[in-house]
């Protein structure tokens, strides 16, 4: 179990369906739901904080918050020991 507190904001009221962050996310987090036509997050903790999502939504939908104290993310970048 990684303790983190990663944070993933979105605005589901902005969002138009592109599925562009589904398909930015190379882990699992976002995942799509085929009903609403929208992104469902899960495991934020395995994010790692590329900021894909948010770069490549046309509609500033996400904002990708990533937690700096977190074991994962010094798992992923060492430079922040
Ligand atoms: S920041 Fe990267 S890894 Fe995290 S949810 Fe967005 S696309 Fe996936
Ligand atoms: S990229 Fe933005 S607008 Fe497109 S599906 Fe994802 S949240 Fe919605």
């Amino acid at each position: 179990m990684i303790d983190t507190k990663h944070t993933i904001l979105y605005d589901s009221e902005k969002c138009i369906g592109c599925k562009l962050c589904y398909k930015a996310c190379f882990v699992d987090v976002i995942r799509w739901d085929e009903t609403k036509k929208q992104p469902v997050f899960r495991y934020v903790e395995d994010c790692e904080h590329c900021f894909s999502c948010q770069a490549v939504c046309p509609k500033d939908c996400i904002t990708v918050i990533p937690d700096y104290s977190s074991e994962r993310l010094h798992q992923t970048f060492d430079c922040y020991r």
